[in-house]
């Protein structure tokens, strides 16, 4: 994997990809979905052929990416990444899919976002290895039927649930990934700590861990927030101190709760009088899509007893009430 920095995302992205573990064994918790990898992975190295396409979900974050690499590390093979959204037609995948060697894993990042025509290319590219290629224009335009070399797609999505039936059925497995505990995410951080080449202390660990989300992603950029605090502020140490006045300046709650997370928590409670409130009405009342709603927010603040899902929408429960500060609304009736 090659990252060339530039803009801030860039840079983000590139601190992201020097803490990625790059084999199984060193890849933190989920020990389900790494179990099952395990099986699949050693089952088609011992008959020598490239494995079923997999296929990963669940929130940001979580390592899917980072399991696609490592995928292809136990495979021995090399791994090719695109995404949903990066591909305009169906003939920038067909072009991806007719350069691939034999046993290469192509990795699709938000593949609930390919575009339909490249969706059903896809299909067929899985199913029999085949891709048709349009070559020239117009009336005289022609279809030639390319096979392919035997290859794995590895795709990640944040919500299976999105998946048309038909593509979701072309993979033999589905491995969801889960929220991180504290402890999980502390040996996350330690790990971290030491490629980075800092000492981080033992509170400190833990104190971030427990407000990153579930979440190593967000574990790991707050590490490098407390290092900045600590280096700029700070004496220097990743304590206890540091780690608080960090998560105080990026005004991290002690649920870990991001920006969006509240808005939608408040909205929720203030706007709509805790629900029940359809999750559309609910994200443009913050401003966002729907989607990010229902993949980046709603699944932490579910897991984290704030907000359920009814048949006729989200509503508060009473800790988002407590968390946020505010009185229950019928606390006086009850
Ligand atoms: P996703 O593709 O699900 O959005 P990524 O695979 O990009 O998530 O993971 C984000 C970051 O979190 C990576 O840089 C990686 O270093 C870290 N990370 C994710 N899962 C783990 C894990 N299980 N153990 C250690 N680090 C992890």
């Amino acid at each position: 994997e090659r990252v060339v920095a530039s803009g801030a995302d860039d840079v983000e992205r590139a601190a992201e990809a020097a803490l990625r573990p790059r084999r199984l064994a060193e890849f933190v918790g989920q020990r389900v979905v790494r179990d099952q990898l395990e099986l699949v992975l050693h089952a088609a190295i011992g008959r020598g052929r490239a494995p079923d396409h997999l296929l990963l979900s669940g929130p940001p974050g979580l390592g899917k990416t980072t399991l696609a690499m490592i995928i292809a590390a136990e495979l021995g093979t090399s791994v090719r990444v695109t995404s949903g959204p990066a591909i305009q037609h169906a003939g920038d995948l067909a072009a991806v899919l007719s350069s691939l060697e034999e046993g290469e894993v192509l990795f699709l990042d938000e593949i609930h976002r390919l575009a339909r025509p490249a969706e059903e290319l896809l299909y067929v590219a899985m199913e029999d290895f085949r891709v048709d290629v349009v070559v020239g224009k117009g009336p005289g335009a022609n279809a030639i039927g390319l096979t392919l070399p035997p290859f794995t797609v590895v795709g990640a999505t944040t919500r299976a649930g999105l998946l048309p039936a038909p593509l979701r059925d072309r993979f033999g497995f589905t491995g969801h990934l889960e929220f991180y505990d504290p402890d999980e995410l502390r040996q996350v951080l330690v790990r971290s700590a030491g490629l980075l080449g800092v000492e981080l202390e033992v509170a400190a660990a833990v104190e971030i861990a427990g407000r990153s989300r579930g979440t190593p992603r967000i574990a790991n950029r707050l590490l490098r927030r407390v290092r900045d605090w600590a280096q700029v502020r700070g004496d220097g140490r990743l304590d206890l101190d540091a780690a608080r006045a960090a998560l105080e300046v990026y005004e991290v709650d002690v649920l870990g709760l991001d920006r969006l997370d509240r808005a939608v928590l408040g909205a929720l409670c203030e706007r709509f009088g805790g629900g029940p409130v359809g999750l559309t009405t609910l994200a443009v009342a913050v401003g966002e899509e729907p989607e990010t709603v229902e993949t980046v927010a709603e699944p932490f603040l579910v897991r984290e007893g704030l907000m359920g899902r009814t048949p006729r929408g989200r509503v508060a429960t009473p800790r988002a009430y407590e968390h946020l500060g505010l009185a229950t609304p019928d606390a006086g009736q009850t």
